[in-house]
């Protein structure tokens, strides 16, 4: 069975799901299995909800202080199971609880989630991969029509709800694109994040 918990440099990751609504062109999940001290990521099944709250009961959190929601998959294609899972690290373990996500949550599940995030994710990284509707499509394949418009006003909401959220862009974007992602972030008072394209997303 794939790891549902795995570490990354100083942090400790969830891995709920491999289910996915986007088909990003520089995905690490078509290069490499695994991430981190994880040797795969990839689930036979997809993990059940008691599976997950096992594997967060069961790990050792000693010297970490944040839980992250990642993985090879978006946590918002389990709604059901990133909510509970949250909520139990918070308490039983006292953990921050971040989501890195791609913005398409909302859509996903055909409903405002914001509100239910906000309950128990105090931060939220969203990936924002390009400047432009044409551009986003192109690198990120989403399946909604409107995957661009999804994603920023999924971001806006977080921002105006849960307030610690930021953009993240790789460092491979040309530059010019680079320049345009900081002025949509400047222009939506949204912090952006240029990360390396190896790190985790
Ligand atoms: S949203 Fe994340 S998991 Fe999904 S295809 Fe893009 S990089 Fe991969």
């Amino acid at each position: 069975m794939a790891e549902i918990i795995y570490t990354y440099k100083d942090s400790v990751y969830a891995n709920i799901t491999n289910k996915c609504n986007c088909r990003c062109t520089f995905c690490i999940r078509f290069v490499k299995n695994g991430v981190g001290n994880a040797e795969t990521l990839w689930h036979q099944e997809n993990p059940t909800k008691e599976e997950v709250l096992d594997a967060i009961k069961n790990f050792d959190f000693s010297g970490y202080k944040e839980l992250v929601f990642c993985g090879y998959g978006e946590p918002t294609c389990q709604l059901d199971i990133l909510i509970d899972a949250a909520k139990y690290a918070k308490k039983e373990k006292g953990l921050k609880i971040r989501l890195n996500t791609n913005g398409q949550g909302s859509a996903e599940n055909g409903r405002d989630i914001v509100p239910e995030l906000a309950k128990v994710i105090d931060s939220v990284s969203v990936s924002l991969n390009a400047p432009s509707k044409k551009e986003y499509e192109e690198v990120t394949r989403p399946l909604f029509k409107d995957g661009f418009e999804n994603m920023i006003s999924f971001t806006k909401r977080c921002r105006e709800t849960i307030g610690d959220v930021r953009w993240s862009i790789v460092d491979v974007l040309p530059e010019e694109e680079k320049d345009r992602c900081i002025a949509l972030s400047k222009e939506h008072d949204i912090p952006l994040r240029i990360r390396k394209y190896s790190s985790n997303s």
